[in-house]
């Protein structure tokens, strides 16, 4: 169990650790897995949340998962792109987590993702939190410790010298 003053300590960096929506590049499922390369290229990153026409997320889409449906037995086909949509390919079974999950739940979670979308309760795409912010919050919170643990010696010491 993580102790209260550690999960307040993190809560004090819940505001910054959710990269919100409208910065998080996505794709739509309906979307031609040509026009997803080129969003994939273009942002950057290997793999990005799939949304739904209502903004529900329903999956993440990686350049392997592409790249592996390009590979025929004669090499690489980039003609086969336009003929799949996000929805043929993206991963569907991943975790996710709500605004309100436990502190411990989502640090079990992002050993082994690098980041994991937030949904509201309705499913709806919120944003998400990576492992980098949650590792800069675990290191704020290591110092914050470091620092209450040192006043608290020092109050200990200072009741203790003689007058
Ligand atoms: P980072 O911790 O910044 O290296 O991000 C880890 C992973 O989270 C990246 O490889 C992406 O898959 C995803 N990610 C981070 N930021 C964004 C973003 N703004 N839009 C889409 N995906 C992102």
């Amino acid at each position: 169990m993580i102790s209260p003053t550690v999960e307040q300590l993190m809560k004090d960096h819940k505001e910054t650790m959710m990269i919100p929506g409208e910065n998080v590049a996505t794709v739509m499922k309906e979307h031609p897995l040509e026009h997803a390369l080129l969003l994939l290229s273009q942002a950057g990153y290997s793999t990005i949340p799939v949304l739904d026409r209502e903004d529900h997320f329903v999956g993440l889409l990686s350049l392997n998962d592409i790249v592996k449906k390009m590979m025929g037995i004669d090499g690489i086909d980039t003609s086969t792109l336009s003929e799949y949509s996000v929805a043929d390919v993206m991963k569907t079974d991943v975790a996710v987590m709500r605004e309100d999950a436990d502190l411990e739940d989502i640090l079990h979670l992002v050993v082994d993702s690098a980041f994991l979308p937030v949904i509201d309760k309705a499913g709806i795409f919120q944003g998400i939190v990576t492992r980098r912010e949650i590792l800069k919050a675990v290191n704020y919170t290591f110092h914050a410790l470091g620092r209450k643990s040192q006043a608290a010696t020092k109050v200990l010491l200072h009741s203790h010298s003689p007058k």
